[in-house]
């Protein structure tokens, strides 16, 4: 593809770091400048080679920018649309990584101006990890990103989106904002709370019970600790901004677990058998799809796995 000239990445944390060392492993921008909210992570990002200059402000570093990248919180994307929208170029790309898509275009698409083209997209692809630090450059490869462009959307400007994707590795599919944020909170956003809901469970038992439930964690419990500890300030902007949805399958997960629990009161062994049955079914579907491993301990030896964890 034919690179972007100035990419502005507003926030640069794990995602913005990781799109950063990508596009300059595969040459996809001729510049990167970028803005934190911290003068510690802008120096960070600095040192780390991540961006060729940082700006005390969003507006400043959007200035002549062709490609805008908003990588921050969900919470805070519609506070740095405002400031941005009256300093972007006309004609360039802005587009978000943000983990909720309706939300977000809700609160970003009214403070652009309409010479820009505003594709929203979101990488399916993170660790537990977060900050400038936490960043690789292989972390979208063999993952998806899905953009949710508008129905008038540029298509010239949607693929040179798909194609920098493309070029970090990423698999790129579209869909609207409202299935991308149905499909997440299954996919994504009901199991980090129950995640969530689980270790906060064992923490309380970890009293009575000292420390087995730690030491004995590799049973099960130790895959939903490395999701629970995935950042609190994303997580909360995801619940609050995905509620709908969100609320909807957790109100099917209910169900589910009070079926499962009157299963086990009854001691009906043929349901609780054909229901981990179909559950085994969806594993080796995601295994045969690429998206993980069935590697004895889920591959954790593989050094820094980019498990998905959003
Ligand atoms: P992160 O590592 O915590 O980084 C967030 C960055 O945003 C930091 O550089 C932070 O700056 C900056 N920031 C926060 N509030 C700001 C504000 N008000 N103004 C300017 N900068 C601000 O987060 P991340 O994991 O990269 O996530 C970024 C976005 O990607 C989120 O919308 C999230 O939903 C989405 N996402 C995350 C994942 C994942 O698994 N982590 C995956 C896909 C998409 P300071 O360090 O100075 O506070």
């Amino acid at each position: 593809m034919r690179p972007f000239g100035r990419v502005a990445l507003i926030g640069l944390g794990l995602i913005a770091g990781s799109m950063a060392l990508a596009m300059r492993r595969a040459r996809l921008a001729e510049g990167i400048v970028g803005h934190a909210r911290s003068a510690e992570t802008r120096a960070t990002a600095l040192e780390l080679g991540l961006v060729d200059a940082v700006h005390d402000s969003a507006a400043a570093a959007v200035n002549g920018a062709d490609l805008v990248v908003l990588a921050v919180p969900v919470g805070a994307m519609e506070a740095i649309a405002r400031e941005i929208g009256p300093h972007l170029s006309p004609g360039c790309i802005v587009t978000d990584v943000g983990s909720v898509k309706q939300a977000v275009i809700d609160v970003v698409a009214p403070h652009l101006p309409g010479s820009v083209h505003f594709i929203p997209g979101h990488p399916l692809a993170g660790t537990e990890h977060s900050g400038p630090r936490a960043g690789f450059a292989t972390l979208f490869r063999n993952r998806w990103c899905i953009l949710t462009p508008p129905e008038d959307a540029d298509p010239e400007a949607v693929a040179r989106l798909r194609a920098l994707w493309e070029g970090m590795g990423a698999n790129v599919d579209l869909m609207d904002a409202p299935h991308h944020d149905l499909v997440l909170a299954v996919t994504s956003h009901a199991p980090h709370l129950i995640a969530y809901t689980m270790v906060g469970v064992a923490d309380d038992l970890r009293r009575v019970t000292d420390s087995e439930v730690i030491k004995y964690s590799a049973a099960g419990f130790r895959d939903f600790t490395r999701i629970a500890a995935s950042d609190p300030t994303m997580w909360r902007d995801v619940f609050l901004n995905n509620k709908a949805a969100t609320l909807e399958i957790l109100g099917r997960f209910t169900e589910e677990l009070f079926a499962l629990q009157r299963a086990i009161r009854r001691e009906d062994g043929a349901h609780l058998h054909a229901y981990f049955t179909r559950t085994r079914a969806i594993r080796r579907g995601i295994i045969e799809a690429g998206q993980d491993t069935d590697a004895p301990d889920f591959g954790r030896s593989v050094a820094q796995s980019p498990d998905s964890v959003d």
